[in-house]
C-alpha cells in the first residue's frame, strides 16, 4: 500500500513512513502553483491512495475514479485511528526514513561514528544501540527514548 498525503496531513505522513509505508507528502513537493495543487494531486501519483482532509478534493477524486480516503480528524491521533479502522497497521518498523521516505539500511561502523560526531552524540551510544541509516539525509535511527515515546503513543491509540 502506497500513499500520498495532502498538505494538511504532514504528521500523518511521518507516521505512515515510521510504519514502513511508502508515503509522498504534498507539502514537500515544492509545487510552485498552489492554486492548481488540487488538480496536480488529482492527476499525479495515481498508483497511490490519496489521504485528504479536503472534502472537495475527495469528491473530485471519487468522481475521477481515483482511490482516496477522506480524513475527518484534525489531530494525528484521531487520523491514525481512522486508518486503523480501515485495516491499516501502525507499528514502528525502522524500514523507511520519516523525513524523506527513503528506505533505511544497516549502517557501516564508520558511518555510525561519523554521524554521531556530527550530531554531537556521545560515542558510547555505539555499544548501547542498534542503528538504521538513511543515506539521503545522512541520519541515524535507533530505539532510544524518542522511540519509546512513539511506542507509548501508538499503544495509547490502539487502546
Ligand atoms: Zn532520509
Amino acid at each position: 500500500m502506497k500513499f500520498i498525503c495532502d498538505r494538511m496531513l504532514g504528521k500523518l505522513a511521518t507516521w505512515l513512513r515510521i510504519s514502513g509505508y511508502d508515503t509522498v507528502y504534498v507539502g514537500e513537493l515544492r509545487l510552485n502553483n498552489r492554486r492548481k495543487e488540487d488538480t496536480f494531486i488529482l492527476n499525479s501519483f495515481r498508483d497511490r491512495i490519496l489521504l485528504t482532509r479536503d472534502r472537495e478534493l475527495f469528491r473530485r477524486c471519487m468522481s475521477a475514479g481515483r482511490e482516496a480516503v477522506f480524513i475527518k480528524s484534525e489531530f494525528v491521533a484521531g487520523q491514525i485511528k481512522e486508518l486503523i479502522e480501515r485495516g491499516i497497521e501502525f507499528r514502528i518498523v525502522m524500514e523507511r526514513c520519516s523525513v524523506c521516505n527513503s528506505p533505511l539500511r544497516k549502517p557501516e561502523d564508520h558511518e555510525v561514528r561519523r554521524v554521531l560526531v556530527k550530531e554531537g552524540i556521545s560515542e558510547d551510544f555505539r555499544e548501547k544501540y542498534e542503528f538504521w541509516y538513511c543515506e539521503r539525509c545522512d541520519k541515524l535511527y535507533w530505539m532510544g527514548s524518542h522511540w519509546r515515546n512513539m511506542v507509548d503513543f501508538l499503544e495509547r491509540i490502539n487502546g
